[in-house]
């Protein structure tokens, strides 16, 4: 009987792994059947915006943290496709920071290629996933929510692509129940201008303050306060932009600091992060980690070691995202059509305790990047996912570093090498600041 998978979610790592299983078909391997269950009614994860916040049309917790007018917080170079470059998509070489429409084009341009679109059943909640240790085989309940039926399937293997980003980090400071505004968390900011003319404050010290506070700004807020709780950003930030040390409490519309000083504000958006939230695996199947590099208890970044006919996608913190999905997808697949042997558990248990210790000697960024890298590469050298210059990726991203330094309102005008096509990018034709309109064909205008 042919083997059957599941894959869960049809986000950039489901996408991938459907993507991989296509290429082997097409090279003539004998491929399982594969049903990927996205719970959304379009493919694109993350990058499938939507105007909703809170529950969606069935319900469900709404899956998108992205919101009008994000651009890319990293080159388009660090994440480019190694087997579908951006010149192939768009015709021509593109400016390094796209805003998500460009980027959800691209996405789908490979796939659309791939003819995969089939292989996903949209609208369909997975429920439930339990192990069946006698069958040696998976117990997969859905819930369609277009016909409204929950129904069970069987799998011999199960990969999980539901994301990290998702479930909001929201803490409660006191006062926070009488404040006099608005309070929300990153996951459900969607459109800056809902800000301008206000004091915001932004509650975090990583990507999302930094690009909420900057959207803010951007679209016309009176000021921003930012407060961080373990370092600050440390960028050069315009003069209506304050960073703080961490916040105390609120009383009224007032905020105070660990420092004694406050501020009076009309909104606090928490940019606290996101936590791995898997409501439908039980304690034997769900993986337990950190938001880090080295991810617990998973073989190469994503064979769960518990239960190895499982496994994880994209579940690392990211530097690298679209190609390193890649990367592991080809991995997962090779490991389920017999090119891959595993290990025996002791190693396999060794190798994750490698990373995480090699994790622990990262200092810089710098140092974060390049192990992400290596990482990739380490992945690629097994499969035939095209391999690519992955140092030229890595160098991208130091120069994103540096810009950033530079300029954290000017970093999106720059133009970097493409690792896969060894093109520059041209400068985008308006400064980030200055370009309120974030439709592709603003973006692609010569
Ligand atoms: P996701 O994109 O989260 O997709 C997971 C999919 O699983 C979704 O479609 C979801 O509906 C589905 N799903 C979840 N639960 C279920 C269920 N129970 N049943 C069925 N389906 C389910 N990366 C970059 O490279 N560049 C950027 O500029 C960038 N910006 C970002 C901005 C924000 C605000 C955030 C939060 C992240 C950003 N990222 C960015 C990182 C992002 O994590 C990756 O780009 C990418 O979207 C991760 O892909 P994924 O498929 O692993 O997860
Ligand atoms: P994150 O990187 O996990 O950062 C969470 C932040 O919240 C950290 O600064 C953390 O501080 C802080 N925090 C957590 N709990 C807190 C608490 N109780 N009180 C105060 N501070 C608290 O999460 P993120 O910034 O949301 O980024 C998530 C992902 O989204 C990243 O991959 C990022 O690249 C992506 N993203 C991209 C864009 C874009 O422009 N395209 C925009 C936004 C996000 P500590 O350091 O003290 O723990
Ligand atoms: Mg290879």
């Amino acid at each position: 009987m042919t083997k059957r998978v599941a894959v869960i979610g049809a986000g950039p790592s489901g996408l991938a792994q459907l993507r991989a299983f296509q290429s082997a078909a097409q090279k003539g391997a004998e491929i399982p059947e594969i049903v990927c269950f996205e719970k959304q009614s379009n493919w694109g994860g993350l990058w499938n915006y939507t105007w909703r916040t809170g529950v969606d049309e069935n319900g469900e917790p709404v899956h998108c943290s992205m919101y009008r007018y994000l651009w890319s917080n990293g080159p388009k170079e660090g994440l480019e496709f190694a087997d579908y470059s951006f010149e192939e998509h768009f015709g021509k070489q593109i400016a390094s920071y796209p805003p998500r429409a460009v980027l959800f084009d691209y996405i789908e341009g490979r796939v659309k290629k791939a003819d995969v679109r089939k292989w996903i059943r949209f609208s369909s909640v997975i429920r439930w996933v339990e192990y069946d240790a006698d069958k040696g085989d998976f117990e997969i309940t859905v819930h369609d929510m277009e016909n409204d039926r929950v129904y069970k399937e069987r799998f011999d293997n199960v990969i999980v692509a539901s994301g990290h980003f998702s479930s909001p980090n929201v803490p409660e400071y006191p006062g926070f129940a009488q404040f006099n505004g608005r309070i929300i968390h990153a996951h459900d900011f969607r459109d800056a201008r809902e800000f301008s003319g206000k004091d915001v404050l932004v509650v975090g010290a990583s990507y999302s303050a930094e690009d909420i506070g900057s959207q803010c700004w951007k679209y016309g807020a009176k000021s921003i306060t930012s407060c961080y709780r373990s370092a600050p950003m440390g960028f050069d930030w315009p003069e209506n932009w304050d960073e703080k040390p961490a916040l105390e409490k609120v009383e009224g519309k007032t905020v105070y600091f660990k420092d004694g000083t406050t501020k009076d504000v009309d909104a606090i958006i928490l940019c606290t992060g996101y936590k791995h939230y898997f409501p439908f695996l039980p304690d034997d199947l769900r993986l337990k980690t950190a938001n880090v590099l080295a991810t617990a208890d998973l073989y190469k970044g994503v064979v769960y070691n518990p239960n190895p006919k499982m496994f994880y996608l994209g579940m690392q913190d990211q530097w690298y995202t679209f190609n390193m999905f890649d990367a592991q997808a080809w991995y997962v697949r090779d490991i389920i059509l017999g090119r891959i042997d595993l290990p025996d558990a002791a190693t396999m248990a060794a190798d994750v305790e490698a990373r995480v210790a090699a994790e622990a000697k990262n200092e810089t960024d710098n140092d974060c990047i390049v192990y992400q890298g290596e990482y990739v590469k380490e992945l690629i050298a097994d499969t035939d996912y095209p391999s690519f210059d992955v140092d030229a990726a890595n160098e991208a991203f130091f120069q994103w570093k540096k810009h950033k330094k530079q300029g954290i309102m000017t970093f999106r005008n720059n133009a970097y090498v493409s690792p896969i096509t060894g093109t520059l990018a041209p400068a985008h034709h308006t400064p980030w600041k200055d370009a309120l309109d974030d439709s592709m064909d603003a973006y692609l205008q010569n």
